[in-house]
């Protein structure tokens, strides 16, 4: 049989699309991935998204939202997507030894974390190095650490840092930063956080754990040691689309190029979230973005007389 849509990913994105899908009738089959819930499930408390007043943790918004997908029919595999076919007719999904073929595809797979590509970060990772403050700050109770960026991911991850380091260093390579003003404020207001400006992290240190790191002001060149048991690295993300390389539309950044709103140039292939979204970001635009596709998805099918 063939599904009348694949969504791949369960983010905001992925989830919010299921929703409205099977709330269509489209009984929708939604291929999570290994870690099913995006980088939400990364998070602690989402202050920001509408309805919430004291707001909720992520993980929990993720578990609310997957039910509701599931109370309306959605069908969920928990899996990793290993490859697609994605041609104008039929589009088949392989899942694990399974193909699914699919009328409809909505790509969904989210952003991942970004690394400094140092070959010494790499051997860290796990053992000192780590891009998720919120699932590894616990273990850096009453320690040195420092966060590498000047986003408001950098700011969040150092503000939740604080809760358990004794001291958390900014490490920013410019001297101005380009988090948010209220994520300044609160990163700038806070007595445990410094700063180090203009410095690129050119080495880190340790062979089985992380003991410091070594920095380079970009203006004079000169390099410093700083010790610190962690180091954060919060320098933004990359879209996960790796596996619809050389079949998509995509930036020079890899992100996937919408055609017209959610179609991307294959027929019958939408796009929802992060994985098209560099700009925004956030858990609510994603979940805009995967109404979006999925009201367009519908409208497809039925202009194509699948029923
Ligand atoms: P951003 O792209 O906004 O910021 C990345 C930061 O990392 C920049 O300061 C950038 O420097 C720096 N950087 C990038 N590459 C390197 C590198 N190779 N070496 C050193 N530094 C580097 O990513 P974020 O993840 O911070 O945020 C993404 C989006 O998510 C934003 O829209 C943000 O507003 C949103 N967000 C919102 C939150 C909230 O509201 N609570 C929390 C977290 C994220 P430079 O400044 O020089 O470009």
């Amino acid at each position: 049989m063939i599904a009348k849509l694949v969504i791949i990913g369960s983010g905001p994105a992925g989830l919010t699309a299921a929703i409205y899908a099977a709330r269509a009738k489209l009984h929708p089959i939604v291929i999570t991935g290994f870690q099913w819930g995006g980088q939400l499930m990364l998070t602690t408390v989402v202050e920001n998204f509408p309805g919430f007043i004291e707001g909720l943790m992520g993980p929990q918004l993720m578990d609310q939202m997957r039910k509701q997908a599931e109370r309306f029919g959605a069908e969920f595999i928990d899996d990793d997507v290993s490859k697609v076919e994605l041609t104008n007719g039929t589009k088949k999904v392989h899942v694990g030894d399974k193909v699914i073929e699919s009328h409809a595809i909505i790509l969904a797979t989210g952003a991942s974390a970004q690394w400094l590509g140092l070959e010494s970060e790499k051997k860290l990772i796990g053992r000192g190095v780590s891009s998720c403050a919120t699932c590894d700050a616990f273990f850096f109770k009453d320690k040195e650490v420092v966060v590498i960026g000047g986003g408001d991911s950098a700011m969040e991850d150092s503000l939740y840092l604080t809760k358990f380091a004794s001291k958390v260093t900014i490490i920013h390579r410019r001297d101005k930063l380009k988090a948010s003003k209220i994520m300044q404020d609160r990163a700038f207001a806070n007595p445990k956080i410094s700063f180090i400006w203009n410095s690129a992290v050119i080495d880190v240190l340790g062979k089985d754990k992380l003991e410091g790191v070594v920095i380079q002001n970009v203006a004079d060149g000169k390099t410093s040691t700083i010790q610190c048991q962690g180091m954060f690295v919060a320098i933004g993300h990359k879209p996960n689309t790796d596996f619809v390389k050389g079949q998509i539309e995509l930036d020079h950044k890899g992100y996937v190029v919408r055609k017209k709103w959610s179609q991307t140039h294959v027929e019958g292939v939408f796009v929802a979230g992060d994985v098209h979204d560099y700009r925004y970001k956030q858990a609510i635009t994603a979940a805009g973005y995967g109404c979006e596709a999925a009201l367009d998805a519908e409208k497809y099918l039925e202009a194509k007389g699948i029923e």
